[in-house]
C-alpha cells in the first residue's frame, strides 16, 4: 500500500504545513527549528508534551531529499503514528519486531527505492549490521531520536540501546540528526547532548509552562471517593486518565468508577494485548472514557482533549509527575492535574528505594527524585513556579494551582514536632516491638487502643500531649517530617525512627514551619465497588 508521491521538495515549511498537515501557522518554536534542520543542521529539542514535536522533523523529512528515519522506543505506536501519516499522503513506514520477514523485506525495498518519506525504527533495530548496510544502500534525509532522554541513565526512562545511537554521527557524518524530548532538567539536557554526540547542535528550548493545566495536590483521605467527587463535580463526561501505582490499585479503582456509572477502564501491563489495546482505542475514540492506568499507559498517546489526569499515588519523580500531566490538556482548554498525597505514599515510596535492586548510588538518586516531588507537594509557594524551576526555567505565581487559588496557611509545627519525635524516641528505647505512624499518633491523642494498653503505653509521659490535635493533623505533621528527612521510615516494618536530623528538633535549634490540613471533604453517598 504506497501513497501517492507527494512532490514537496521544492516547496518550503509553510507550504508543507498546510498543503500536508492542514495547519495554518507554526506553534512556538517549530519555524526556526525546522529551519535549522532543512538546512543540515544538528537540532536538541525540548519542549514539552503536546508541544509539536512530530512537525519538527516530519516537515524536514518531507523538505529534504531521501527519507527521514525515526528512531523510537515507542514500538506499539508505530503503527498508529505511520497510518496517521499515510493518511495525510505522506509516505511512511515502519521496522520493528512486529513484521515478519516477508513484510519487513517489502519495507526494505520500498526504502531502497526512495520510496518513502519517513521510516519509523526501533532502536535495537539500528544496532544490526544489517540495517545500516539497508540506510548505507538507500537515502537518509535526517535522523530524528524521539523520547531522547531514554539515553540518560539518571534518568526515569533509561533504554540501554539508545547509548549506541552515539555512533550514527560517525558512520553517517553528513546526515543532520534531530533529538527530541519533553523531559529534561538542565543536567539531562547536558547528558543527552554527551550521550548523543550533539555537542555541536543547537538547542532549542522552549516553556516548559502549560498554562491551561491547573495543578492541584490534596491531601488523601479516601482518594476513590475524592477522585469521584473531582470527576463528578468538574469533569462529568469528560475524557482523562487515572493513574495508580499497583495493577491491583487500577483494577478496583476501575471497579469503582464503572459501579458509580462513570465508563472506566483498567490499562497495565497485566492485562492481556487484545484487552489493552481494546481499552486504548476505546479511550482514543470514544467520548469521555476515563483510562485507569499504571503508567505503562500513555507514553506517545496523542490524545488532544483529555480533560484530567489524575495520581491516586506519589509518582516517583517531578519528571515523572510532570510527563503524566503533560498529558491533559494538549488542544490548549482548560485541564485538571489532580494528585492525591498521603502518608502511606511517603512510607510506601521511600520503602520501595530502600529495598531496590541496585547499588547505593542508585538508591540516592531515587531517593533525590522522590525528594524533589516530596518538595513540590509541600510547597506553600505556587507549584507552577516550583515546577518550572525544576527544569531550570522561571516563573511567576500562576493564579492557576491550588496553592495560589487557596493560598495555604502554614503554622508552627516546632512543638507538635518534639512531641511526635520525643514520642518515637521512648518507643525507640523500648525496642521491645515495632511501632508505625498510627500507634505513635494513638499515644500522642490519648486513644487507649488495645495496643495502648497492651504495651503500658497510657503510662507514657507522652501520652496524649498531642490531644490539641486531631489524629489526622497528626498524619500531615508525621508525613511533613518525613518528606523533610527529620523522620524516616525503616523499610522491613514501616517503624518510625529518627535521623541525624531530628536532633536538631529535639535541641530545639530548629523552627518547623509546616502545611495546615485542609478540611476533609464532606461525606456523599457512594456506591461500593463489587
Ligand atoms: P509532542 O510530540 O510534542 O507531544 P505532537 O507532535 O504529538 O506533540 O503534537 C501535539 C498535537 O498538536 C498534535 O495533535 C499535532 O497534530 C498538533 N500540532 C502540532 N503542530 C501544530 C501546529 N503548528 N498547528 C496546529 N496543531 C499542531
Ligand atoms: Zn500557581
Amino acid at each position: 500500500m504506497t501513497a501517492p508521491a507527494l512532490d514537496l521538495h521544492d516547496s518550503d515549511a509553510s507550504q508543507v504545513l498546510r498543503r500536508v498537515f492542514g495547519y495554518d501557522e507554526f506553534r512556538e518554536g517549530q519555524r526556526e527549528i525546522i529551519e535549522h534542520v532543512v538546512a543540515g543542521g544538528d537540532a536538541l529539542v525540548l519542549m514539552p508534551t503536546g508541544g509539536g514535536k512530530s512537525l519538527c522533523y516530519q516537515i524536514p523529512a518531507l523538505v529534504r531529499r531521501g527519507t527521514g528515519v525515526v528512531i523510537s522506543p515507542l514500538i506499539a505506536l508505530m503503527q498508529d503514528q505511520v497510518d496517521a501519516l499515510r493518511a495525510l499522503g505522506v509516505r511512511a513506514d515502519f521496522l520493528n519486531s512486529s513484521l515478519d520477514y516477508d513484510q519487513q523485506r517489502v519495507v526494505e525495498a520500498t526504502f531502497r527505492a526512495g520510496e518513502l518519506d519517513l521510516l519509523y525504527l526501533a532502536p535495537e533495530r539500528l544496532r544490526l549490521e544489517s540495517t545500516q548496510k539497508l540506510l548505507d544502500g538507500g537515502d537518509v534525509a535526517l535522523f530524528a531520536i524521539d523520547e531522547a532522554h531514554c539515553v540518560s541513565q539518571w534518568g526515569h526512562d533509561f533504554r540501554p540501546d539508545y547509548l549506541a545511537l552515539s555512533a550514527l554521527h560517525e558512520r553517517w557524518p553528513d546526515v543532520p540528526r534531530i533529538a527530541l524530548t519533553a523531559t529534561a532538567t538542565p543536567a539531562t539536557h547536558e547528558e543527552i547532548a554527551t550521550r548523543l554526540r550533539l555537542e555541536d547542535a543547537r538547542h532549542f528550548v522552549a516553556s516548559f509552562d502549560r498554562p491551561n493545566i491547573q495543578y492541584r495536590i490534596a491531601p488523601k483521605n479516601e482518594p476513590k471517593r475524592q477522585l469521584l467527587e473531582l470527576l463528578r463535580t468538574e469533569h462529568a463526561g469528560d475524557a482523562g486518565i487515572v493513574y495508580c501505582l499497583s495493577r491491583s490499585s487500577v483494577e478496583k479503582t476501575a471497579e469503582f468508577l464503572t459501579a458509580n456509572g462513570i465508563t472506566a477502564l483498567p490499562y497495565h501491563a497485566g492485562l492481556d494485548a487484545g484487552t489493552r489495546a481494546t481499552n486504548q482505542a476505546r479511550f482514543l475514540r470514544e467520548d469521555g472514557v476515563v483510562i485507569v492506568a499504571t503508567i505503562a499507559f500513555g507514553m506517545g498517546i496523542d490524545k488532544p482533549d483529555v480533560r484530567f489526569v489524575a495520581h491516586l499515588d506519589l509518582p516517583k519523580s517531578v519528571e515523572g509527575y510532570y510527563q503524566e500531566t503533560g498529558r491533559a490538556g494538549r488542544d490548549g482548554l482548560a485541564s485538571t492535574a489532580w494528585l492525591a498525597y498521603g502518608l502511606q505514599d511517603v512510607v510506601q515510596l521511600r520503602k520501595l528505594i530502600d529495598t531496590s535492586e541496585g547499588d547505593d548510588a542508585h538508591r540516592r538518586r531515587q531517593s533525590r527524585h522522590l525528594d524533589s516531588m516530596l518538595a513540590l507537594c509541600e510547597t506553600v509557594e505556587c507549584r507552577r513556579v516550583q515546577l518550572l524551576a525544576y527544569f531550570g526555567q522561571e516563573g511567576k505565581p500562576c493564579g492557576n494551582c491550588d496553592t495560589c487559588l487557596t493560598p495555604p496557611e502554614s503554622w508552627d509545627g516546632t512543638i507538635a514536632a518534639q512531641k511526635l519525635l520525643s514520642t518515637v524516641y521512648r518507643l525507640d528505647r523500648e525496642r521491645r516491638q515495632r511501632f508505625g505512624a498510627g500507634h505513635v499518633i494513638d499515644i500522642l491523642v490519648g486513644k487507649k487502643t488495645p495496643k495502648v494498653i497492651q504495651f503500658d503505653h497510657d503510662g507514657l509521659t507522652v501520652f496524649g500531649v498531642g490531644a490539641d490535635l486531631s489524629a489526622n493533623e497528626w498524619r500531615g505533621v508525621v508525613r511533613q517530617l518525613l518528606a523533610r528527612g527529620l523522620l524516616a521510615v525503616e523499610p522491613n516494618h514501616g517503624t518510625l525512627a529518627l535521623t541525624e536530623a531530628s536532633a536538631s528538633v529535639l535541641r530545639r535549634e530548629r523552627e518547623v514551619p509546616m502545611r495546615r490540613e485542609p478540611e476533609r471533604v464532606s461525606k456523599t453517598k457512594l456506591a461500593k465497588a463489587a
